[in-house]
């Protein structure tokens, strides 16, 4: 009894000492250093060892989620970072990993709705201003790209004018400001072989947006297809033959039809709901898909609408495990390591 008397004084007057020191802007500094260091040192969520690995960046489709960004997939390569599409807010994601953004190789853009490269401006500026990117942003894309990127840069003059008076030319180097952009004209042909890493890229059916791409990385013996946005597609199946990873678009049906019910009768966004749906792939058609591709693992991303619970999940995939069990239902923050010198698939969840 004694014994218990003393420990809660203690723990009373403890408590009270903590209190006054988290007062103390010496304390408080002193632990804003400690993390803040974290906020600074180069990424650390990608292992030590060789591996073609994957993060999701943005997993969600144009429809509002109160947390996520707009579909983004970047991509680790040995040493080499590729992204494959940068929808909203996915640049502020690949900030707080702390992506180091001046050294992408290329940019993949799959096509041109605008939730495939609205962050492009902000990828361009935080790999630029205070980096040490050494040429224009190079972008990769269908028919149109030149002329979308080269209204954007366009847009753009006057603020990159008003960095370069403000920081000079070693922080703000009018010169290698804008984008190098280049269309796609040949499919499954690589469009960068160096380094034991081929992209290709193919076309998929998101008919009339055409064209449209999906996009194979191989990397030594380790594999993975992104879909782009599509309709269950043949091209996407002979590209995803025995890969490890096939990254899909997915959308779930029942959510849309619930959405369209309790939408007032002469709502627009009821034409929109019905409209996806000829354009999209079923989660459960991306599911048998990767089974008769006998790819290794599914990972569903650009989800519409992307889940806001865990019931919500459950809907999403009904009936998906009975298809094929290898699948995950990503987050922003879903990433995927293959190791090139073994089979094994590794998935994790970062924050
Ligand atoms: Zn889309
Ligand atoms: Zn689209």
């Amino acid at each position: 009894m004694k014994f218990l008397k003393f420990f809660f004084i203690f723990l009373f007057v403890f408590f009270i000492f903590l209190f006054f020191l988290f007062q103390s802007n010496n304390f408080q500094n002193s632990i804003v250093k400690l993390g803040i260091k974290n906020l600074v040192l180069p990424s650390s969520i990608f292992p030590e060892y060789d591996a073609l690995s994957a993060l999701v960046c943005g997993s969600k489709s144009p429809l509002a989620h109160p947390t996520r960004a707009e579909t983004c997939i970047l991509i680790k390569a040995g040493d080499k970072y590729f992204i494959f599409d940068v929808g909203d807010k996915s640049v502020s994601n690949l900030m707080n990993w702390r992506i180091p953004l001046d050294k992408l190789e290329y940019v993949f853009i799959s096509h041109l709705h605008i939730d495939h490269y609205s962050d492009i401006e902000d990828l361009h500026m935080w790999s630029w201003v205070g980096m040490n990117r050494d040429s224009k942003l190079m972008v990769y894309g269908p028919d149109g790209i030149k002329e979308v990127l080269g209204k954007i840069e366009d847009a753009s003059q006057i603020d990159y004018r008003y960095r370069n008076e403000h920081h000079g030319d070693n922080f703000a180097p009018l010169d290698i400001a804008g984008f190098d952009a280049k269309i796609i004209q040949e499919f499954n042909v690589p469009i960068y072989d160096k380094d034991q890493i081929k992209i290709s890229a193919f076309p998929v059916n998101h008919h009339p947006i055409d064209p449209s791409l999906g996009f194979k990385i191989e990397y030594k013996n380790r594999s993975i297809v992104i879909s782009g946005d599509t309709i269950y597609s043949e091209n996407v199946l002979k590209a995803s033959k025995n890969v490890d990873v096939l990254f899909h678009e997915a959308m779930s049906t029942e959510i849309l039809n619930m959405l369209y019910e309790v939408l007032p009768t002469d709502s627009l966004s009821r034409v929109g709901i019905k409209d996806v749906q000829n354009y999209h792939t079923e989660a459960i058609d991306a599911a048998r898909l990767a089974k008769k591709a006998n790819v290794q693992h599914l990972i569903l991303y650009h989800l519409l609408p992307a889940p806001r619970n865990y019931l919500l999940e459950n809907i999403f995939v009904r009936g998906l495990k009975e298809e094929f069990k290898n699948f995950t239902l990503s987050n922003d923050g879903t990433i995927v390591f293959l190791p090139t010198n073994s089979k094994e698939i590794i998935v994790r969840e970062i924050k």
